[in-house]
């Protein structure tokens, strides 16, 4: 039990501290018990607790985040959509991509192309774009249609022999095989994170993002960025396809958007997707779609104040010099008997184990890892996760060199105690 937290830590109910080495579920970048967050939260729920924004209704907070977005984000990217979470966010992408294509006469182009290990959340559309197996099994989906690429990570899916650029190449051929194979009036969206997080830390392959924003902008497909990750600096850039280089039509995004503090996603999207849209809603209907939390003003609130945040502590500029320093730090693990790669980028690492590091033959027994960063980690006061067989971190952005180091060195005695 977690009853409190402060800065990079916290504290369970004995009063025994941890440092939050995944910022809770990949999330609280300004750390934990920011008075500020909770100044603005106070002084919005006294004002005016609640608001909708349906039936040509508004409130400031959402406004003024709305517009902060919009500067902050690509260029391009100027129309905003609020929901409470980032699978809803992901479910709100699917009807907006199917109604625009409703409204441009192309009802045939509704697929959408995603990757295996891709994580985009777990309601009836995001859980089916989501390529974990345990996340469909006995839930029968993928309920819409939904073809899962290759996952670019050329450490476990790269054939014998093959370079970085050979598997990039690979899967950019694989996916236009399936763009070409099922028709691209048929396909209406290829969506992915920039980095995959949930799924295991795996940074793409150099030119994949590149390659597969070619192939959208070649055959019409849509481009969505999932940033529920990645955005607001993660990388220690702005956005992850600022860091890949690629401009999405579509970009989604939350956790770091108020640091958890409150349930807010943020869809931000081109004017051409809004046009298609609205232009069309006279002779197709409304866009019946929103939810009675959409731009809540207590989330706007916080999270306009966090973003604040972000950009006076310069967060983004710290998340890439202590990422550098973090990933450096880790990576004088890969020789560990136990480490097969050591992965990530800015302040998101992954440590992959394995049980031979000639043959990678995945770690066992099963649940070992999550052992390790369970009973371990917490003996250890690190706070990590385990993905499969890999231990992830994802420290608050707020972290100092001493804190960086204190988490390399944990994650050592972490894996010293367990080989
Ligand atoms: N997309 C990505 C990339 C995520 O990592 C997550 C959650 O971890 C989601 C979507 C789903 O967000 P939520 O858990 O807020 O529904």
């Amino acid at each position: 039990m977690i009853s409190r937290g402060e800065g990079i830590h916290v504290y369970d109910e004995a009063g025994k501290q941890y440092i939050e080495g995944l910022s809770g579920l990949w999330s609280v970048g300004v750390g934990f018990s920011e008075p500020r967050l909770v100044e603005a939260a106070h002084k919005q729920m006294q004002a005016l607790p609640y608001y909708h924004s349906f039936a040509h209704k508004a409130h400031e907070p959402s406004i003024r985040l709305a517009e902060k977005l919009v500067e902050m984000t690509p260029e391009g990217l100027d129309r905003v959509f609020f929901t409470s979470s980032g699978s809803e966010a992901n479910d709100t992408v699917v009807k907006m991509v199917w109604f625009m294509n409703n409204a441009l006469g192309r009802p045939e182009k509704k697929k959408f192309l995603a990757r295996t290990k891709g994580y985009h959340g777990i309601t009836v559309a995001s859980g089916s774009l989501t390529g974990l197996p345990y996340n469909h099994m006995h839930f029968d989906l993928p309920a819409i249609p939904v073809m899962h690429l290759t996952c670019p990570h050329h450490y476990r899916f790269g054939q014998e022999d093959e370079s970085e650029a050979d598997f990039t190449a690979r899967l950019l051929k694989e996916a236009e095989e399936v763009i070409e194979r099922e028709g691209p009036e048929t396909i209406a969206a290829f969506i992915g994170e920039p980095l995959m997080a949930a799924g295991g830390v795996m940074p793409p392959p150099e030119g994949y993002w590149p390659g597969i924003e070619a192939l959208c902008r070649k055959h019409d497909i849509l481009l969505v960025s999932d940033e529920v990750i990645c955005g607001f600096g993660r990388l220690g850039s702005s956005f992850g396809c600022v860091h890949y280089g690629f401009t999405p039509d579509i970009m989604v995004t939350s956790k770091q958007l108020t640091s958890s503090y409150m349930p807010l996603a943020a869809i931000v999207f081109s004017k051409k997707v809004y046009d298609a849209i609205a232009d069309n809603t006279a002779r197709i209907g409304t866009f019946g779609h929103g939810f009675t939390a959409s731009g809540h003003p207590v989330a706007t609130a916080v999270g306009l104040e966090n973003l604040h945040i972000i950009e006076e502590r310069d967060l983004i500029g710290n998340a890439a010099r202590m990422g550098a320093r973090m990933q450096d730090g880790l990576r004088a693990y890969a020789d560990h008997p136990l480490v097969g790669e050591v992965r990530g980028a800015g302040l998101i690492a992954g440590l992959e184990l394995v049980a031979d590091k000639a043959t990678k033959r995945p770690f066992d027994p099963v649940g070992r890892v999550g052992l390790m960063a369970f009973e371990t980690g917490h003996e250890e006061g690190l706070i990590c996760r385990n993905v499969g067989d890999t231990l992830a971190l994802c420290p608050p952005m707020i972290v100092t060199e001493t804190d960086v180091d204190e988490i390399v060195a944990r994650m050592g005695r972490i894996l010293d105690r367990t080989a």
